[in-house]
């Protein structure tokens, strides 16, 4: 039986053309006009100056946590529900991480936020301190393309001189469309931005991502960590330590015809989004999730709220019934501090988190499903949870 997958890479553009251009040219390595082009195709799409283009969004996070002046003892506050590699690269800076809970939009809740730096922290004017440690920055994710709320988020992080690291691999292309933040893009808010071209999300590149920052001069210093810190392209001479973490041509080439497909990827993931909300809106035993009022989204995942009170079955057994039926699921993360290497950080109050944890399904979301394939999904969808209620 054929599966209807979750979410799949979409090459219907110039994507073959593009990678044997660059192979055609013999510019495969971290050199080559495709890089230049797909950083500046980046920067005009989403308003901003300076945009470098890496080898992941982990290794975006990663130069941003560098550059925001996380060093090893320092604090930063993450997500407990989210992909790992939103919070690894704080390991990585021997930095220790503060779990803060997420609020309905699964995205880092203001609330509990501002509860955490005013109960638990001292600020002394300059820096916010947890216990011995300084926080120096946060790491906000936009969850499945659902923007956070920034409005608030940025707020607090100016009052308490925290540094704003946004974690947008899954929300290239999302944008507020009301309030203060009016045609600002997810990932151009904060101080950072840093967003994937991973294999599932809305672009790919196979492997890859970008960053971007509010100041220009400081995404020209993220290039040249991640390139080794090489100041001096003939001799070798090199002022700071570097990175291998610059993205290659062949991936930038297929960014460059990915870029140019973005808006009708948002489109259609929008579409679906909607067809799938007619059909989904009348079943009592589990809900569609929302993205944020005053914004639109890239849509780029959907999920499902079951209703514990009359869904009780695992998730495991939800995946496993439709996987027989053809259709690809999944559950949402598994909580990042319950992970072997962080059951021993702090997390602050957590409580949505845990319970979203255990009631969402994701389903397919590809940018080529069809028609038809969306009705059967959702009628498999409602058919199963009936079984199991
Ligand atoms: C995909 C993803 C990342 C990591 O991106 P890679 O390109 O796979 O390194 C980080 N954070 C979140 C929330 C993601 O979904």
């Amino acid at each position: 039986m054929k599966l209807i997958p979750l979410s799949v890479p979409n090459f219907e553009g110039n994507e073959r053309k593009y990678v044997d251009d660059a192979i055609d040219q013999g510019w495969v390595s971290t050199g080559g006009a495709y890089i230049t082009k797909l950083e500046q195709n980046m920067a005009g799409f989403l308003h901003t100056e300076n945009v470098a283009a890496c080898q992941s969004g982990t290794s975006a996070l990663h130069l941003s946590l560098i550059e925001a002046g996380v060093r090893p003892g320092d604090a930063v506050l993450v997500p407990p529900l989210t992909f790992i590699a939103a919070v690894n690269p704080v390991k990585y800076q021997f930095a220790t991480p503060i779990f803060i809970d997420c609020d309905d939009s699964f995205c880092m809740d203001p609330v509990k936020l501002q509860d955490f730096c005013e109960r638990e922290c001292q600020f002394n004017g300059q820096n916010l301190t947890y216990k011995d440690k300084t926080i120096k920055a946060l790491i906000v994710v936009h969850v499945f393309g659902n923007m956070a709320d920034m409005v608030s988020i940025l707020k607090i992080a100016h009052r308490y001189n925290i540094k704003v690291i946004e974690d947008a691999t899954e929300a290239l292309g999302t944008k507020y469309t009301e309030g203060p933040l009016t045609g600002k893009f997810a990932g151009t808010i904060g101080d950072f931005g840093c967003y994937s071209f991973n294999g599932n999300k809305i672009i790919t590149t196979g492997g890859g991502g970008a960053v971007t920052a509010n100041d220009a001069k400081i995404v020209d210093h993220i290039r040249y960590l991640s390139t080794q810190a090489k100041d001096d392209s003939h001799y070798y001479i090199h002022h700071e330590v570097g990175y291998n973490y610059r993205m290659t041509n062949v991936q930038a080439a297929l960014g460059v015809a990915q870029m140019e497909e973005l808006p009708e990827f948002i489109r259609r993931k929008q579409r679906n989004y909607e067809t799938y909300k007619t059909l989904f809106s009348n079943f009592e035993l589990a809900k569609l999730k929302p993205f944020r009022k005053g914004t639109a989204s890239n849509k780029w995942f959907y999920s499902l709220e079951i209703d514990r009170n009359k869904v009780t079955a695992p998730i495991r057994d939800i995946i496993t019934r439709l996987e027989q039926k053809g259709i690809q699921t999944r559950a949402i993360w598994g909580l990042i501090n319950e992970q072997l290497p962080y059951v021993n950080e702090y997390a602050y109050r957590l409580e949505k988190a845990p319970y979203y944890a255990e009631r969402i399904l994701n389903f397919p979301s590809s940018t080529q499903i069809t028609e038809e394939e969306i009705a059967y999904v959702a009628e498999q969808i409602m058919l199963v949870l009936k079984e199991l209620s």
